[in-house]
This record gives structure tokens, sequence and C-alpha cells, in this order.
């Protein structure tokens, strides 16, 4: 089976010089619940940003299942859904607007729109908002909004940029939980998170990146184990 997302030896220089991805490489297998983890500025935006053709790349090849982004960019965005880390609405625009217009972007029809919108709204606990100006929702409704707008076109590949960062406890539990349900049903998700925690809640396979590279690439449980027999190893110096 073909990979869901393959990234091969991806660079990325800014115009100011700087050096933000130094050859990451990754697959993601079709099915998988997969963490990109790293901190503040490793780059794991702009490696999200590159596969969304939001950013352009230096070098390095982008397939997304059957369709690399340079050959066949309507291909891939198809198979993609996006919840970027930072968004704007503008002033009066309505939470089912949002949902329904971004249905259009991926050239549905506006019947088809409006029932997927209604559909994703009700499963994400905002059908009661959807007459109200997105900008004034709190910060974990604007969060699930737009995973919303994500779903609209029901992609085969869900990314999700850092997507609890300022969210509360009790509302990040229940978006684990959607997000869980739809990996079941046969998402591929892909998140960046800079929680270890949350990456242990969730995924399958993590990825770390640090410095524009990639630093380990392994499933969720060899980390674990790795980093028990860490503090083990630690623990036993420490009694010496
Ligand atoms: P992360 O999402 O992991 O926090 P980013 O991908 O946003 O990291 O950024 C990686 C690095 O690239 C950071 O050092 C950041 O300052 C730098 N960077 C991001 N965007 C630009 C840009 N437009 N021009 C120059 N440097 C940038
Ligand atoms: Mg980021």
């Amino acid at each position: 089976m073909i990979p869901a997302l393959r990234i091969e030896n991806l660079s990325k220089v800014y115009d100011n010089g700087f050096e933000a991805l130094k050859g990451v490489s990754l697959s993601v297998e079709q099915g998988d619940f997969y963490a990109l983890l790293g901190p503040n500025g490793a780059g794991k935006s702009t490696t999200i940003g590159i596969i969304c053709s939001l950013v352009s790349k230096t070098t390095g090849k982008v397939q997304v299942f059957d369709a690399d982004i340079d050959e066949n960019f309507p291909a891939a965005k198809k198979y993609i859904g996006i919840v970027p880390q930072e968004f704007n609405f503008n002033v009066f625009e309505k939470a089912f607007d949002i949902v329904v217009n971004q249905g259009g972007y991926y050239g549905m029809q506006a019947p088809l729109a409006r029932e997927r919108a209604e559909k994703y709204l009700r499963a994400l606990g905002l059908w009661d908002k959807r007459d109200v100006p997105a900008r004034t929702l709190s910060g974990g409704m604007k969060r699930r909004l737009m995973i919303a707008r994500a779903l609209v076109h029901e992609p085969k590949l869900l990314i999700l940029d850092e997507p609890t960062a300022g969210v509360d406890i009790e509302m990040r539990r229940s978006m684990w939980d959607f997000l869980k349900k739809i990996n079941a049903e046969g998402t591929t998700i892909i998140l960046t998170t800079h929680y270890l925690e949350e990456a242990e809640a969730l995924c399958r396979h993590i990825g770390i990146i640090n410095n524009g590279e990639i630093v380990e690439n392994t499933s969720i449980k060899a980390l674990l184990r790795q980093l028990q027999r860490e503090v083990f190893i630690f623990d036993s110096v420490e009694e010496l």
C-alpha cells in the first residue's frame, strides 16, 4: 500500500537566508495517527505549509497518496484537509458560511457543501453557533470550526498544526476523542505538537523534529520504552 504521505529530503531556505528545514524525510502509512513533535521554531509549520503548497520548498519531494505536489497539486489538495496553527476571520463571517465556502474551494456544489457543513458542525458541537460571527467564538470553538472546515470535503488525510495549543484541558480531551473517532473510521491524521503527552494519548507513530532535522522516527511505544530505559539508567546512576 502506498503511504498517505511521503516526504523526501525536504529543505527550506527562507528569503532572509534562514535554513528552516535541512533534509527532512518521513513517511506516514495510510490509517496512521502520526505526531510531528518538536519545540517552537523546529520547522513543524514550515513542513505543513510546504505539504499544502502555502510555503514554497527549496528542494525535495512531497507525495500525498498517488499525487506529487509538484506534478498534480489539484489531486494532492483534494486528499488533504488542513487545520492551520493560526487563522483570521473577516468581521461578519458566520461559522456556517466559513465551512460552506470552503466546500466551494474544493469544487463542491452548494447543497452538498451545506449538508456536510451541518454534519461536521453538529459532530463538533457547533451547530448552535452556526449563525454567529466566527471571530466572536472562544479559542476552542474557533479551533473546532477550523476542523469542520478541514473535513467538509471528507479528505483522506487530515493535518492539524498544534490543534490544542491554548485550548483548555476539558476541550482538549473532547477534541482528542473526536480525532480518535475519525481516525478509527479511516482518516489518516498527522498533527504537530510540542506536548509529548498529546502524542502519547493519540498517536501510533512519531517523528521528532529539532532545528529543521528529524532526530527520531519511531513508534510511540518504542519511544516510551526508550525514555523509561533512560530514566532507569539515570536513577541507577543517582543511587551510586
Ligand atoms: P515551528 O512550527 O516548529 O514552531 P516554524 O516552521 O514556524 O517552526 O519555523 C521554523 C523556523 O523558521 C523558525 O526559526 C522561524 O523563525 C523561521 N521562519 C518561519 N517563517 C519564516 C519566514 N517567513 N522567514 C524567515 N524565517 C522564518
Ligand atoms: Mg508552528
